[in-house]
């Protein structure tokens, strides 16, 4: 479980200049980006904030999201 606490303070970091970038958590599996869409994994409860990592899920339903996330392996 992600802390509430980090939830607050949390913001997508695409959007976050905007004053935008809330995010959603997706059966604590994923963060949700309300405005761009992008989708951060969270893996061992950290949220993996990164912006070409949650873009790689921005085309994808939340549905259609592996869980748990599954990294790709450089
Ligand atoms: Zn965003």
């Amino acid at each position: 479980m992600i802390k509430r606490e980090l939830m607050d303070i949390l913001r997508c970091p695409a959007c976050v200049k905007a004053d935008n970038g809330k995010l959603t958590n997706y059966k604590d599996s994923y963060l949700i980006c309300a405005d761009c869409g992008r989708k951060y994994p969270i893996v061992d409860d950290i949220p993996i904030m990164l912006i070409d990592e949650g873009a790689k899920y921005i085309d994808l339903d939340a549905e259609s999201l592996e869980i748990p996330p599954v990294l790709a392996k450089e």
